[in-house]
Parts: C-alpha cells; structure tokens; sequence
C-alpha cells in the first residue's frame, strides 16, 4: 500500500531577481506525518515554504497538494484547502487580543459553535494563552506569541501545518514548550512540515527528515537515522 502523500514538490526552483535561492529541491510529505526540513542559515528552507505556500513565485518545478498540481495559486486559496503556514517571525496581530486573534484564524469558517470549541481546544493545548485571553497579543513574549500564532492556524482546521522556525529566539524553557506542543499538535492528527535550525530537536520528533544545503536537498531518512548519521551530527548537531 502506497502512503497517502498530500504535498509532493519536484524539481522546485525559486529565485530572488537574479539569486537562485531553492535550486530544484523534491520532497514529499504523507498523511498524518511529521516531516522536519533541516539546514544552516539561507539554506533556501523558508523560501521553499513560502513558494510551497504561494507567498514566492515558482521558477521551475511543481508542488502538488491532495493529488493536484497548486503552483501559482495564491495563499489565501491554499488556506482555504488546509495548507497553512505559521511564519518566521509569527505575524500576529498585535493591538488584538488573545481571544480576537484566535477568532481571526476562523475568518475563513462560519461554524460558530465549531469555532468556540476549537478556541477551547486551542486553550487546551495552551493554558497560558487562555490564562491571558484578554491581553493584547503585542505585549505578548516572543513564546506566546508563536503559542498565539499556532494557536490561530490551528483555528483554520489545517490539513498540513508548515511551521517555519517556531522555536528561534526562545528561551530554553519555551523552546521545550514549543517542540512538546508540535509534537503533540502531531499526535493529534495535523500533519507537519517543520522547518528548524534546532537539527537535534526537530528531527527527535520527526518521523522523517530532509538536510538542505545551498538551495539543495543533500540527505533524506528518518528522524532517528538522520540524528544518528555522523555527517548530520558534524554539520548541524555541533559535534
Ligand atoms: P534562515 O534560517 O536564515 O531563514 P533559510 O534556510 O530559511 O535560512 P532562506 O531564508 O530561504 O534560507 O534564504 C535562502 C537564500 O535566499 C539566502 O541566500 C537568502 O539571502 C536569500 N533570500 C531570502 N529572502 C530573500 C529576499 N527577500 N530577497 C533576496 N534574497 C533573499
């Protein structure tokens, strides 16, 4: 039996002006699997993101979601069909509250019953959110604040959530927080592809991994393969 792959990209290439940033990557990721994409600074891992999530134009190659090619396709209409993206850097909207952003992320959804349950879910997972419902998001730390932009992707009902560098600029503590509740957020069903320069956290929770170097995939296995591969340790574990 063949895996049920929801996203498929070949052959990508994206290019800033004249920089070619992504240089014909090919990876795959299945239902229900948590796929960590790994690799130093400028890499090209947050611009294959945001060419899979059609925020970056395609140079070459294809990127296929549930079977269909979606190249070209804006991001409003992919988070309509469940690809959704938590960005670098998080983006949320800071003169709202905690309870208005998480509304926000249900914009695309007039189930109002399945949105207050989903808020509910959303503060299961994050007590401290809905300790501080009411706290505008820009007083937020930079923890809560990638909790609250979890949070409000998980409100659009994603069937693949793409995390770019969820744990940068955390401290420990939240870092752990972070990667249990990725981790979890996967137990629960929400397929993922995470990026992260965390190379030893990312890929502990991962049931497969991808190295990128230089806008190339270089090694592929699982989470637990990569870890142990003394090439991987070298390049990205520090040893
Ligand atoms: P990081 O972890 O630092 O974000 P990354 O692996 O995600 O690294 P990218 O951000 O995708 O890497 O960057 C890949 C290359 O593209 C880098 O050389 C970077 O300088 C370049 N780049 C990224 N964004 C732009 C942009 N908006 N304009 C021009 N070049 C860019």
């Amino acid at each position: 039996m063949t895996a049920n792959i929801l996203l498929k990209v070949s052959g990508l290439k994206v290019a800033y002006g004249g920089i070619q940033a992504v240089k014909g990557v090919d990876f795959e990721v299945a239902q229900g699997e948590l796929v960590s994409l790994i690799g130093a600074n400028g890499a090209g891992k947050s611009t294959t993101l945001k060419a899979v999530t059609g925020l970056q134009p395609v140079a070459a190659g294809d990127i296929e979601y549930m079977g269909k090619s979606i190249k070209g396709q804006g991001a409003w209409d992919l988070v309509k069909q469940g690809l959704v993206m938590v960005p670098e850097g998080r983006g949320t909207f800071t003169r709202m509250t905690i309870t208005e952003n998480l509304q926000m992320g249900a914009y695309i959804r007039s189930d109002k019953k399945g949105i207050e349950d989903d808020i509910d879910k959303v503060f299961a997972i994050f007590p401290r959110l809905k300790e501080r419902r009411l706290q505008l998001a820009g007083t937020m730390s930079g923890g809560e604040q990638q909790m609250l932009a979890m949070g409000r992707a998980l409100m659009t009902q994603p069937k693949v959530l793409l995390l770019d560098e969820p744990s940068m600029g955390l401290s420990p503590i939240m870092v752990d927080k972070i990667f249990e509740v990725v981790n979890d957020i996967h137990k629960q069903g929400v397929t993922i592809l995470l990026v992260e320069q965390n190379a030893s956290r990312a890929l502990q929770i991962a049931n497969r991994g991808y190295v990128m170097e230089s806008g190339l995939v270089t090694m592929t296995g699982e989470g637990k393969t990569l870890l142990d591969d003394p090439k991987v340790r070298a390049a990205y574990l520090g040893e």
